[in-house]
Parts: C-alpha cells; sequence; structure tokens
C-alpha cells in the first residue's frame, strides 16, 4: 500500500481502534487506489484521502418509547452523513440490535461510493439505532418510530438527506416515519424512498436490489463466461427483501436456487427453493424450519455456516457484514464455486476476498452490485419531483439499464489498470474518481 494510505490508515486505527467494521470498509477501499495515487500527484497534494474518509457529520441521539406495558425504554439513534459531494445524502436506516456508530460509518462510506457508480446525482449516508423491531407490537414499532423522527426530521429533505429501509426497516415502518416526517415539516414531498405506492414510492423499489443483483450477474456472466443462468446451481444467505428478490429473478431467468438461509437456520432443497412458500413463512414470523412441513424432503440445519458448504456455482452472500469468512470460501471453491457476487453490503471478510481473488473466482463486491436498490430509490426521488409515477415496467427497464452500464464501467476501468479480472479495484477506482474530482470542483 502506498505510504500515504499507510499513514492515513494508521491515524484512523488510533483515532477510532474499536471500529472495526469502519476500518475493514477504509482498508478494502485503499487496496485498489495505489495506482490512481501514483498516476495523480493533486491526490496527494490536496489531502482529499483524508477528506473521503471521514464523515461529514454524525448525528446521535437519544430515543426514548414506551412499551405496550407502559414501561420506559430508551434506545440510540444516529444519522451518518457521510458525502455531499454528487448530492443529497442518501441512504438507508437499519434498525438491529448491533447497530453502532462503526457500523454506520462503514454503510455511509461504502454507501457514498456505491451512489457515485449508479450515475445518479446521490451523496452518502447511512443512519439507524439499536432498536430490535422483532418481536415487537404494530404499536410499538410506531411509537418508536414516531420518537425516532421527532429528533432525525430535521436534518432530512428531499436536497439535504433521503433515507430509505435497510435490515429490520421495512415499509411499514418508513411509512411510520414518514408520517411523523410529515407532522412535523408540514410538507409532503420526496425525503423517504422506500414509501408506499399509494402515497409516493415508486414501483419496482421493494424488487430492485435483488433484480439488480441479477441483472448485474447475467451482465457479468456474459461478459466473462458467453453464459447466461440457465441450469446454474445458485445458493442465496439470508431471506430478506434483497434475498427474496435476488432468489424469485433467478428462478426466472431458469437457475436453480437450491439453498437459502435465516438468522435461525438453512434450507438446502436441492430440486429447488420454493421462494412463495419461504416468503409466506418469513411474512408470518415463523421459523425457517417450518419450509420442511411442505417439503419433508429438504434439508434444515441450525447451522448457518452450513450454507456455505453447499456445492453450487454461483453464491449470493444477501444477508448481513462478514458473513462470509475465509474458511467457507475455502469451502466454496473446493466445491466448484465459479463466481461470487455480494448482494449484502461488506458480507465478505478481508482474506475471504483476497482467497477468491486468489484462485480466480469472479467477484462482484456489495458496492456495485447491490446498487440496484438505491437506483431505484433514485428514480423514486426522480418521480417524486417531478409529481409522477411510472409504470413497474418503465422503472424495472431503467434499472435494467443502470446496472448493466454500471457493470461495464467497472469491468473497463479494472480493464484500462490492466485487471480485467479484479472488479473490486473497478469500483473502488471509478467511484474513486468520480467523487474526488467532484470534491475538487468544489473546493473540498
Ligand atoms: P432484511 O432485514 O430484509 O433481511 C436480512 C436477512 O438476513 C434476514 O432473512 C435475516 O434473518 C438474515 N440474516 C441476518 N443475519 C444472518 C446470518 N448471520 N446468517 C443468515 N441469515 C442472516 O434486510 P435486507 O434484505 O434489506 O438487507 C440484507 C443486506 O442487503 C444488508 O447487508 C443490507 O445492508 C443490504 N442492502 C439492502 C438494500 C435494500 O434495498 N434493502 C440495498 C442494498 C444493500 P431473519 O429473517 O431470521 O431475521
Amino acid at each position: 500500500m502506498h505510504e500515504h494510505l499507510e499513514s492515513i490508515y494508521h491515524d484512523l486505527k488510533l483515532k477510532y481502534p474499536y471500529q472495526k467494521e469502519y476500518l475493514q470498509s477504509v482498508l478494502e477501499f485503499f487496496e485498489s487506489i495505489n495506482n490512481v495515487l501514483l498516476e495523480d500527484p493533486k491526490i496527494i497534494e490536496s489531502n482529499v484521502i483524508r477528506n473521503i474518509v471521514e464523515p461529514d457529520r454524525i448525528i446521535t441521539f437519544k430515543v426514548p418509547w414506551v412499551d405496550d406495558k407502559g414501561k420506559n425504554r430508551f434506545n440510540t439513534g444516529y444519522r451518518v452523513q457521510f458525502n455531499q459531494a454528487l448530492g443529497p445524502y442518501k441512504g438507508g436506516i437499519r434498525f438491529t440490535p448491533n447497530v453502532n456508530e462503526s457500523v454506520l460509518k462503514f454503510l455511509g462510506f461504502e454507501q457514498t461510493f456505491k451512489n457515485s457508480l449508479t450515475g445518479l446525482p446521490l451523496g452518502g449516508g447511512k443512519g439507524g439505532s439499536d432498536f430490535n423491531p422483532k418481536n415487537k407490537s404494530d404499536a410499538e414499532l410506531l411509537r418508536f418510530c414516531q420518537s425516532f423522527m421527532i429528533e432525525l426530521h430535521r436534518h432530512l429533505g428531499p436536497t439535504l438527506d433521503v433515507p430509505a429501509g435497510d435490515i429490520g426497516v421495512s415499509q411499514k415502518a418508513i411509512g411510520y416515519m414518514f408520517g411523523m416526517y410529515k407532522r412535523l415539516t408540514h410538507a409532503h414531498h420526496g425525503s423517504f424512498t422506500g414509501k408506499g405506492t399509494n402515497y409516493g414510492g415508486s414501483l419496482g423499489r421493494t424488487e430492485a436490489t435483488g433484480y439488480g443483483i441479477i441483472y448485474m450477474t447475467l451482465a457479468a456472466l456474459d461478459k466473462y463466461f458467453n453464459t447466461d443462468l440457465k441450469n446454474i446451481t445458485i445458493i442465496i444467505s439470508g431471506s430478506g427483501n434483497v434475498a427474496l428478490h435476488t432468489a424469485y429473478k433467478a428462478k426466472q431467468m431458469g437457475a436453480n436456487v437450491v439453498a437459502m438461509s435465516s438468522i435461525d437456520g438453512v434450507i438446502y432443497h436441492p430440486q429447488g427453493i420454493d421462494v412463495a412458500l419461504l416468503e409466506h413463512i418469513k411474512e408470518h414470523n415463523q421459523l425457517i424450519e417450518v419450509y420442511l412441513e411442505r417439503y419433508p424432503n429438504a434439508v434444515f440445519s441450525k447451522d448457518t455456516k452450513k450454507i456455505w458448504e453447499i456445492p453450487c456455482e454461483i453464491a449470493l452472500p444477501c444477508a448481513t457484514e462478514n458473513e462470509l469468512e475465509l474458511e467457507d470460501v475455502k469451502k466454496l471453491v473446493k466445491n466448484g464455486l465459479k463466481m461470487l457476487v455480494e448482494g449484502a453490503n461488506m458480507p465478505t471478510t478481508l482474506d475471504a476476498t483476497h482467497y477468491l481473488l486468489e484462485h480466480n473466482i469472479l467477484f462482484i463486491p456489495g458496492k456495485a452490485a447491490n446498487a440496484g436498490g438505491v437506483s431505484v430509490s433514485g428514480l423514486e426521488m426522480q418521480q417524486n419531483a417531478l409529481h409522477t409515477s411510472w409504470t413497474f415496467e418503465t422503472v424495472d427497464n431503467k434499472l435494467k439499464e443502470i446496472m448493466t452500464k454500471l457493470f461495464n464501467s467497472i469491468y473497463e476501468t479494472a480493464k484500462s489498470y490492466d485487471k480485467p479480472f479484479d472488479l473490486v479495484s473497478g469500483a473502488n477506482i471509478l467511484s474513486f474518481k468520480r467523487i474526488y474530482q467532484a470534491m475538487l470542483d468544489q473546493g473540498l
């Protein structure tokens, strides 16, 4: 790594010693941009990299709420407004008990670069709370979301900061937050994406991240292997929004999705996962094991790691960060893996990523592969600004176009640096150059 990057990383480690997710995402990024530093001395002179790795601001606040038993409860809320060089801050809100500053800084950092890859005028941000929405009543969720917005609303707006959903934040929660935002600001405008389609949401937003992952997978299969998804064996971790819509689209394209998972275990069904049944199970908050009642020949394991032992040609981790470790990818490679596409944000640890690249496994990083969600969020903002709504087909065609163009642009960038198989470098270099130039043009 270039000494300039070494020195910045060293200082970040001293300043934020406990922020391991954030440090990991910065390190992965630094590993890719050496050559760019060598070709443009202004990058070091302007000290832009020290600027780019720090968020513009972090808003932290207390969220008091009352549970159904009348007990007072408290969580911590955050919004990390990371970078506004290309447009308003844009990125989801996550509600899980493990949300903290490090997780949201890593997500905001990734989001900044991801958003630049879409070609849309969007900056990067991320927010959330350590609130656990599981096993909460509707009334509890409503009270929590309203309290969360009482503080956050003043930092949002259609040209300032536009959140969406993420893990643990469903369309229902978006509705509750948007409803409170309206009451506090007296404005009904596109200050959230992922809204219900009857009050300003875009058709196709729910499906967008999953469909986008498959559009990008198809573009890559075509470019590198001159093939498509027909009869390809796939595994997909998770069974939430991203995983389910990835699975639907993969099946529609002729792939055989043989395994999916959730926090409570893995279902292996060699004849092909019944995605609609899995969605029904999750909608009813049941354990994934219930799948066996309809398909007794499917195999269930409580150990979520078992999914990586299942032979497949393509693996699509779509659950959470660092779910795929070195030992897991060794098993995948041994069992014939050809390609890994990150559906989740940073699901692969750094040493696992290195192993895949060293073993010539085609690897598409999340900041490119899962950009479909934010792309359609960008299209939702456009529709809101125009006071119009487009058909599902129009949105889906635009999504396909954005994902295919995005793939081609990171491929061309990787190729221009003599690394045609290194799409991690392709994505990091291209997104860095876009943001760096915009920052320089605006006086940093
Ligand atoms: P959801 O909350 O809808 O789903 C997450 C899924 O992952 C759930 O099925 C959950 O299980 C499962 N899960 C969590 N941890 C594990 C684990 N250790 N092993 C197995 N399964 C696990 O979230 P999303 O689908 O929205 O998000 C998934 C990922 O995609 C995240 O990294 C998110 O940041 C990223 N992403 C999401 C976008 C979006 O549009 N929603 C856009 C871009 C990225 P259970 O059902 O038991 O809770």
